[in-house]
């Protein structure tokens, strides 16, 4: 059974997460731990998280992502931002750590005329003092567009990453779709190349969730637009061969297009239907 969803709304908590997720046909879904844009997060309603693990388990919901707000830069060049990055994330997994079987999604960040070489080391510099809490959720990093001076632009880039954390147990990857694409990776005609690729470089078995997106631009565009599933450059055939590919059919699969509710329904149909 695929195991399908898509981002929806934090701000009614885990129980009407999971009642819409059920809504729609799905069996996981993501959440931003906080507003997007940053800011203090909401304290954590312990009555409805273990009113949502009881209705997770009844309608087979076994693991959900969390995304980091999107603003956090752990490589930024102000140590104040950096700071900031650091204590957000320590305090969205000490929240997690109430919710078994989560994941954590961030994106690397952006070096902004700093460097590569000075992002990995900042990234993994953080990485590192995160460990010392001793968190069980996994951390992924997301594969990114490579806007501007983002990091995770390439899979050598995560894997700088991950090999200057000194315990990289809990490490992982989440494919994004639309930004491998945007990246320049060739899901399209050569998916079984970059999984290769990815295997090489990475390890298939740190790759835990694929962000699952069409682009609006064309392969190598950088431009970071997700689009709906087959109305984009990615399209639809190749999203059959993605969702039913031996290394990636086992892992949840999350939609960030463009949609409201009822399309994300669809979507997940539409890929349920092709993932047999
Ligand atoms: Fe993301
Ligand atoms: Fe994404
Ligand atoms: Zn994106």
């Amino acid at each position: 059974m695929l195991r399908i969803g898509c981002h929806l709304s934090s701000s009614r908590g885990f129980l009407a997460m999971g009642r819409e997720a059920v809504k729609i046909g799905a069996n996981t879904f993501q959440f931003f731990t906080r507003n997007p844009r940053g800011g203090k997060a909401k304290e954590l309603d312990l009555a409805d998280v273990e009113a949502y693990l009881e209705f997770a388990g009844e309608h087979g919901i076994a693991q959900i992502l969390a995304h980091a707000p999107y603003t956090l830069n752990a490589c930024a060049k102000d140590e104040g931002l950096r700071r900031f990055a650091y204590e957000t994330m320590c305090d969205d997994l000490q929240r997690l750590s109430h919710i078994p079987g989560s994941m954590y999604n961030f994106h690397p960040g952006s070096h902004v005329k700093q460097g590569a070489e000075t992002g990995i080391s900042y990234i993994s510099d953080m990485l590192n003092r995160i460990n010392e809490h001793g968190f069980e959720t996994p951390i992924l990093l997301e594969t990114m567009a490579g806007k501007g001076s983002e990091m995770g632009r390439n899979f050598e880039e995560l894997r700088a990453i991950l090999d200057r954390v000194e315990d990289s147990r809990r490490l992982g990857v989440c494919l994004d779709t639309c930004h491998v694409f945007d990246g320049g990776y060739d899901i399209v005609d050569n998916l079984d190349g970059v999984l290769e690729e990815f295997d090489k470089v990475i390890g298939l078995a740190r790759l835990n969730a694929v962000h699952v997106n069409d682009s609006k631009n064309p392969r190598g565009s950088h431009k970071d637009r997700h689009e709906k599933i087959g109305e984009g450059e990615i399209g639809l055939d190749a999203f059959a061969r993605i969702v039913t590919h031996p290394s990636l059919r086992n892992l949840p699969f999350y939609l960030e297009t463009p949609n409201d509710l009822e399309g994300y329904g669809r979507e997940i149909a539409l890929l349920r239907s092709m993932a047999g």
